[in-house]
C-alpha cells in the first residue's frame, strides 16, 4: 500500500506569519485564500504537492512570478504549487545554453546570462516570472532580432498530474514541448525548469521618442508602415496614452550601434506631419538597458529589485492586428483614448514581424506569428472605487477595435474575453487539446482558461482561427 501523499518543502498554512504575503499576487484586484501554499525546494516536492492535491480532489494552482493578469495563479481553498524558489541558471557558455529554474523572475535571468555575455529574448518588466512569460510565449524588445521566448527553449522537467518527473526535449515528449512554447501556463502540469539556448550579445542602442497627443492619426501612420517590417535588429512598442497625459510616445531596442539605430528609426524622426518633441538615443551594454527599459535604473549595480513588488491595481486585454489600420480604425483607437477615465489608460502596440514571423503559426503553440503587431489595452488606478470604470473603458476600447482586429495574447490573460480558445490558440487548439487528453485527462490542472481535454464542437473541429495562416508581412 502506497505511503499517504503528504505536503514538503516550506509549507504556508491559514493563520501562518507570512500567509498573507505568500497569497498575495501582483495585480491588487485580485485576493484570494487558498487552504495551503507549499514553497517547493525541488521537483520532488513539487511531485508530493499534486499527489497530495488530487488525492483530496483539490483545486491546484501552479505559481511562480505571480504576475498573471487576471490572478489565476492563486486560488480559494485550493493549493498553490509555488516554485519561486526555484530560482537557480546555471549557464554554459560553450554549449550555448542556460538551465533556468522555474520560479526564476527576469531579473535574475538577464543578470546571471550577461555575467557570462549572452541573454534571452524575454519581457522588459523586471519580476515577471520566467515560467508564465514562456509557456505563454514571451515577447520582449529583442524579439524582431531574436524571437519569442519560448522560441529559444530546448527542454522542460515538469511534473504531470500523476505527479511523475518527465522531461520533454527533441527526442521525448515533443508535443508537451510543442505545447509548452505558447500553449500557456498552467495547463500540462508544473514546469520546474526550462533549458533554453542563449544569445551571444554585447553593446544594444535604445531609444525614446514622444511626440504631442494631438500627433497621433500621423505617427500612427508613420509607425505601422514602419515598425513591423524595418530592419529585424530592432523592435519597438508604441504607447498610445490617454489624451489627458498630453503626449505619446515610442520606446525601441536595436542591436546595432547608436548611428545604425539612428538610420534606422527616421521615418519616425522626419515625418513632415509630425515632429517629435524629445528624442534621446543611448548605446549600452545590454544588461544595462535591460535595467534601463525595465524602469530599474541603467546600472546593474545600483538595482534593487524585490522578487514581489508592490502590487498594482489594473486591467489590460489584448488583440492582433495583421493587417494595417485605415482610417476607421485610427478614428476608433483616437476616440477610445480620448475619453479614457485617466491619464494612466493606454493601448501599447508591440512591433511583431522579423525573427517571430519566420517560425511557421503551426510550429510552435504560439499561433501569431503572421500578426503585425499586438495591442495591449490597459488601465491602472489607485481606489478601489476607480475600477469599475478602468475596466469598463479597457472593454469598451478592446470592442471598438475588434472590426479592425482579431485573436488575442495568451500571457494578457483576459477574464472578460469571449471565445477565448481560439482567440488564444487559433488553428493549434485542436492540437493543444489532444496534448492535455494525453498528459492531463482528469483535468487536474484546471483554471477558468484552461485549455480542455476536448472541445466544444464549434471551437475544435474546424480548426477555425483567430489566426489566418498566410503571412501579411514578408
Ligand atoms: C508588469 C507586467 C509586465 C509584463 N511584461 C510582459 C512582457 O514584456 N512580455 C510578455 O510577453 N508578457 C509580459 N507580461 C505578461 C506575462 O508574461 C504574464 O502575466 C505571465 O503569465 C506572468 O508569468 P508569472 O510566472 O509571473 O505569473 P504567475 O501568475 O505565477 O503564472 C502565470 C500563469 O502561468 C502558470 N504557471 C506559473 N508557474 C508555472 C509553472 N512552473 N508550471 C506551469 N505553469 C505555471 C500559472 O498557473 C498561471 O496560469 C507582463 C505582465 C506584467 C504584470
Amino acid at each position: 500500500m502506497s505511503a499517504e501523499p503528504r505536503l514538503t518543502g516550506r509549507v504556508v498554512l491559514p493563520g501562518d506569519p507570512g500567509y498573507d504575503d505568500a497569497r498575495e499576487v501582483y495585480n491588487a484586484r485580485f485576493s484570494r485564500r487558498p487552504s495551503a501554499i507549499v514553497f517547493c525546494q525541488d521537483a520532488q516536492d513539487v511531485a508530493n504537492a499534486v499527489r497530495w492535491a488530487t488525492a483530496r480532489d483539490a483545486e491546484i494552482r501552479a505559481r511562480s512570478g505571480r504576475h498573471c493578469y487576471e490572478g489565476f495563479s492563486v486560488v480559494d481553498a485550493g493549493l498553490v504549487i509555488d516554485v519561486s524558489d526555484l530560482r537557480s541558471v546555471r549557464v554554459d557558455r560553450e554549449r550555448g545554453v542556460a538551465v533556468v529554474g522555474a520560479g526564476a523572475d527576469l531579473i535574475t535571468v538577464y543578470d546571471a546570462l550577461g555575467q557570462v555575455g549572452v541573454t534571452l529574448p524575454a519581457g522588459s518588466c523586471p519580476t515577471v516570472g520566467i515560467a508564465g512569460l514562456t509557456l505563454g510565449g514571451g515577447f520582449g524588445l529583442l524579439s524582431r532580432a531574436l524571437g519569442l521566448t519560448c522560441d529559444s527553449l530546448l527542454a522542460v522537467e515538469m511534473v504531470t498530474a500523476d505527479g511523475e518527473v518527465i522531461r520533454a526535449d527533441e527526442r521525448e515528449h515533443q508535443d508537451l514541448l510543442w505545447a509548452c512554447q505558447g500553449g500557456g501556463g498552467g495547463n500540462f502540469g508544473v514546469v520546474t525548469s526550462f533549458t533554453f539556448k542563449t544569445h551571444p550579445v554585447s553593446e544594444v542602442s535604445i531609444f525614446r521618442i514622444s511626440w504631442p497627443w494631438g500627433e497621433l492619426p500621423s505617427v500612427l501612420e508613420a509607425w505601422q508602415a514602419f515598425a513591423p517590417i524595418t530592419d529585424e535588429r530592432l523592435t519597438c512598442i508604441l504607447k498610445l496614452t490617454a489624451m489627458s497625459s498630453g503626449e505619446i510616445s515610442c520606446v525601441g531596442q536595436m542591436l546595432g550601434t547608436g548611428e545604425d539605430l539612428n538610420r534606422t528609426i527616421q521615418p519616425l524622426l522626419s515625418m513632415r506631419a509630425a515632429a517629435p518633441v524629445n528624442v534621446s538615443i543611448e548605446t549600452m551594454p545590454h544588461l544595462n538597458a535591460v535595467g534601463q527599459l525595465g524602469g530599474i535604473g541603467g546600472d546593474p549595480d545600483r538595482w534593487t529589485v524585490h522578487q514581489h513588488q508592490a502590487q498594482a491595481s489594473f486591467k489590460n486585454a489584448s488583440a492582433y492586428a495583421y493587417e494595417r489600420f485605415g482610417a476607421e480604425a485610427i478614428a476608433a483607437l483616437t476616440a477610445e483614448l480620448s475619453r479614457a477615465p485617466s491619464a494612466r489608460c493606454l493601448v501599447q502596440l508591440d512591433a511583431y514581424g522579423g525573427a517571430v514571423g519566420r517560425i511557421a503559426p503551426d510550429a510552435t503553440a504560439f499561433p501569431h506569428r503572421h500578426a503585425m503587431w499586438s495591442l495591449q489595452y490597459q488601465a491602472y488606478w489607485t481606489a478601489a472605487a476607480e475600477e469599475k470604470e478602468n475596466v469598463a473603458w479597457v472593454e469598451r476600447a478592446r470592442r471598438a477595435m475588434l472590426p479592425h482586429t482579431r485573436g488575442a495574447y495568451i500571457n494578457y490573460i483576459d477574464a472578460e474575453l469571449e471565445d477565448w480558445l481560439t482567440a488564444y490558440y487559433g488553428a493549434n487548439l485542436a492540437r493543444l487539446s489532444a496534448i492535455k487528453a494525453m498528459y492531463d485527462p482528469r483535468e487536474v490542472f484546471r483554471f477558468p482558461r484552461s485549455i480542455p481535454r476536448s472541445l466544444p464542437e464549434a471551437a475544435g473541429a474546424s480548426g477555425s482561427s483567430g489566426a489566418p495562416d498566410t503571412p501579411n508581412i514578408v
